[in-house]
């Protein structure tokens, strides 16, 4: 078992398949012209697969993949199809643009959530995040997979002045429509533009729903990042996500490998354990492992501070969302 310095218990593996991506949301990249990696950097399909099935056999059950996108890898449905052997929940989390070419790819690899992150219901809006005309593809895309009874979870990045006038939007979504939609506070990463007055906090998402919909708390699960509710007689729910207000560390139970074989035990660590060059060069990797379990820290990689109006972005130190595998 997985355990750090706190007792937690570490069972869930983020893997981010690539740093490529075919959007440019402005919170996640530093730029247009971002250098990608080249793949002999990148863990290949055989790297992941041994990857995951060392983590499975240290205790690890669950296993997200994500990016940059993981849809743009070509290789992607040989990963998840040999990733659907191992005895693991296995998750995905999407821009939602390309997942009309691998609806049959889910099925066969037994997905039964996917995440697909969607933060403004407005064209226009759209394009000037991702700068990417693809608004209508990914909401279609989000119908053929309630269409094909897969449970969808609809991730939308808050912002303050950007698209919090958009919550109720979402809300109302859930009238009809079964999907489970998560606002997530905005957190501040290398080169992202955050800047505390464009959080839109935990509270403020509440009440703003409160102001046209009366819900309910539901039961959260014992890892759950999210604090869900429910407005009664919708067919789905919605929760938020409150890094930034109300952090979820106590019972923290994710790891991340990066898409070039970095170990990362938070979103937000200072400190990476480079395990593509100890399996390249055929050294075990155990130890290795288990001591950067072991020294995570309480909450927030150490690094950001409880009260995020006080946070100096320049202060630190990470990489940017997109590398480092949402
Ligand atoms: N490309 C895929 C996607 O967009 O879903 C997977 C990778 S993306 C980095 C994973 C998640 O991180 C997305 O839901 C995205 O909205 C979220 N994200 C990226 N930057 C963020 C930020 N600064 N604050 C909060 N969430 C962020
Ligand atoms: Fe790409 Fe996802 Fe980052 Fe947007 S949030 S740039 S879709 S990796």
């Amino acid at each position: 078992m997985l355990i750090d310095q706190h007792q937690r218990v570490h069972n869930y593996l983020r893997i981010s398949l690539t740093d490529a991506c075919n959007f440019r949301c402005f919170y996640c990249m530093p730029n247009e012209e971002v250098e990608v990696s080249p793949m002999s950097k990148l863990m290949s399909k055989d790297e992941i697969v041994a990857f995951a099935t060392l983590f499975v056999s240290l205790g690890v059950d669950k296993i997200r993949l994500t990016g940059g996108e993981p849809l743009v890898r070509k290789d992607f449905a040989e990963i998840i199809l040999a990733l659907s052997a191992l005895p693991v929940t296995l998750s995905i989390t999407t821009n939602g643009v390309l997942v009309h070419k691998y609806i049959e790819v889910f099925k066969q690899a037994q997905l039964r959530s996917i995440n697909v992150s969607l933060d403004t219901l407005n064209a226009a809006t759209f394009l000037a995040l991702t700068k990417r005309d693809q608004f209508q593809q990914v909401k279609d895309n989000i119908e053929l997979l309630i269409a094909h009874n897969f449970s969808v979870k609809i991730n939308v990045v808050t912002m303050n002045g950007i698209n919090h006038q958009e919550i109720n939007s979402f809300v109302r979504w859930t009238q009809a429509e079964p999907i489970h939609v998560r606002f997530i506070e905005f957190m501040p990463f290398s080169q992202n533009q955050w800047m505390s007055q464009k959080v839109f906090t935990f509270q403020q998402i509440l009440q703003t729903i409160g102001h046209e919909f009366s819900y309910i708390k539901i039961k959260d699960g014992k890892n759950d990042t999210t604090k869900k509710y429910k407005v009664l007689n919708h067919a789905g729910t919605f929760a938020i996500i409150s890094t930034m207000t109300a952090p979820f560390c106590g019972n923290c139970n994710r790891l991340r490998l990066t898409a070039d074989g970095k170990m990362k035990n938070c979103l937000f660590s200072k400190t990476e354990t480079d395990l593509l060059t100890l399996m390249r060069s055929g050294m075990n990797m155990i130890d290795a492992i288990t001591q950067n379990v072991l020294l995570k820290e309480k909450a927030l990689g150490g690094q950001l501070l409880t009260d995020f109006t006080q946070i100096e972005t320049q202060e630190l130190e990470n990489r940017s969302m997109i590398a480092i595998g949402g």
